[in-house]
């Protein structure tokens, strides 16, 4: 399947999938939720990946300029998503280390779940606590205010009714990131692909200088997966909504 890539945000009702994963940045779904979306894939369900900004600030590369970076990171996260299953990706065009909680970057994804129709919305938790990358709180709180109540209300935003986008309800949100995790998710068998996605962001994995970042993952889902008996599981907080 040829995945399609948006620089920005249509402008026109699109096919409606069944899992929306919404990241800060290219290759967050990778690290928080891809085992889960893949095996979600896998079972037939349409995926979208929105995401929120290029990227453009994550090097330690003095020799690289933001637009370089920008272009790279773009062509490894199509080559991930489509490694994933996804059908498409849309570009929100923020800046990297610039989203803030607006009354923009809200409506912004009310647009993409009215154009959209997610059942499930994967994201970053906004409530890590400490070291945890400023845009990923933000667009993990935004997101879950557009889910609830924004995009539910037809009062909401009249221009969006008027462009035919009209309300919807995410059944289920999935936070990844979390340190509150209440679903524990089996990626025994597709951690493999999961890893494969990843090491699609070469720009990203060449900053582990100091650490091994795929021991290091294996070792963050086997204790994800304590008290089940998946041998390696993504944990997420979990919100279901009422329908
Ligand atoms: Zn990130």
């Amino acid at each position: 399947m040829t995945i399609t890539i948006h620089a920005q945000i249509p402008r026109t009702l699109q096919s409606s999938c069944d899992i929306m994963a919404l990241a800060a940045h290219p290759d967050d779904t990778e690290f928080g939720a891809a085992g889960t979306v893949i095996r979600w894939a896998d079972e037939g369900q349409s995926v979208v990946y929105a995401i929120a900004t290029n990227g453009d600030k994550g090097t330690s590369d003095p020799g690289l300029t933001p637009a370089k970076l920008a272009e790279i990171r773009k062509a490894e996260q199509a080559r991930a998503a489509q490694l994933i299953g996804a059908r498409e990706v849309v570009y929100m065009g923020y800046p990297d280390q610039g989203l803030e909680d607006t009354p923009e970057l809200r409506k912004d994804i009310v647009r993409l779940l009215r154009l959209y129709r997610p059942r499930v919305l994967v994201t970053s938790d906004p409530y890590r606590r400490y070291l945890w990358h400023r845009d990923h709180r933000i667009i993990g709180q935004v997101a879950m205010d557009a889910v609830f109540p924004y995009a539910r209300d037809h009062l909401a935003y009249p221009d969006l009714l008027d462009q035919g986008l009209t309300p919807h309800k995410v059944a289920e949100i999935y936070f990844w990131g979390t340190e509150d995790f209440n679903f524990q998710s089996d990626i025994t068998t597709t951690f493999d692909r999961k890893i494969e996605a990843l090491q699609c962001h070469e720009s990203q994995m060449k900053e582990f200088k100091h650490s091994d970042p795929v021991a290091w993952l294996r070792e963050r889902c086997r204790e994800m997966a304590a008290g089940t008996d998946f041998a390696l599981a993504e944990g997420f907080h979990r919100v279901r909504l009422p329908l």
